[in-house]
């Protein structure tokens, strides 16, 4: 009798177990955090077509505009967990700076964030802000804008440059830093360096490592360009 009522009662409790579990189990995207694996991956950017272009400058042609593509990027953040973001950069690169990323993921190199320039967090009057990118540690492509203290437009206005952890790997010309206060320590994980398998994967594909640029160029740790052949 006693046994009886025992399992009746365990049996009662797995219903109640299983109508609880499948509960949670409908309101897990809301109540529990991801994983942060390749399968379940922390979300870090998920904006759509119209968000990532949202806020372009006007002066910006269609041709280019039309050329650049928006797309996922896995990488390790530097918590040890897999996260996605998202690059917009032009669509002869996409396969390369996935590349680079997968090679990044195989070698732990962690990377702070991917998150386009566009997003509200980096707006200032409006415009997509390099300064609050980089201040964030944010990795990015595309951004129709002069380049840093000049006129002319920026490989990034092509879709055909790309920043990696901005704060490792600071812009240095003479005495000014980008972002303010950053330092660049080729032992800090995170870094660039020439013989880096993420800079390789860069290099070996045609691109030029800006943390090799000499003065009067600013030698900028976390720039990746390959500009269009003539
Ligand atoms: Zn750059």
């Amino acid at each position: 009798m006693g046994t009886t009522s025992g399992t009746a009662r365990a049996c009662r409790m797995g219903i109640i177990a299983a109508a609880l579990f499948g509960g949670l189990a409908a309101g897990r995207a809301i109540a529990d955090p991801p994983a942060g694996t390749i399968d379940d991956p922390v979300i870090d950017s998920a904006m759509t077509e119209a968000e990532a272009f949202d806020g372009l400058r006007p002066g910006c042609p269609d041709a280019i505009r039309d050329a650049q593509r928006l797309f996922d990027v896995l990488y390790l953040g530097f918590d040890g967990k897999v996260h996605k973001g998202q690059i917009v950069a032009h669509q002869d690169l996409v396969d390369d700076i996935r590349h680079a990323f997968a090679v990044a993921l195989r070698e732990k190199f962690p990377i702070q964030s991917a998150v386009p320039v566009s997003h509200p967090r980096f707006r200032k009057n409006g415009f997509w802000d390099d300064d609050l990118s980089m201040e964030a540690n944010n990795s990015s492509s595309f951004n129709y804008r002069p380049i840093t203290g000049g006129t002319r437009i920026s490989n990034h206005g092509y879709g055909r440059a790309i920043d990696l952890n901005t704060v490792q790997n600071p812009y240095v010309k003479g005495k000014l830093v980008l972002p303010p206060g950053a330092t660049y320590d080729p032992r800090a994980p995170g870094t660039l360096t020439r013989d880096h398998p993420v800079t390789r994967a860069f290099v070996e594909r045609g691109w030029t490592w800006a943390g090799d640029w000499k003065s009067p160029s600013p030698t900028d740790y976390q720039h990746f360009e390959k500009p269009e052949r003539p």
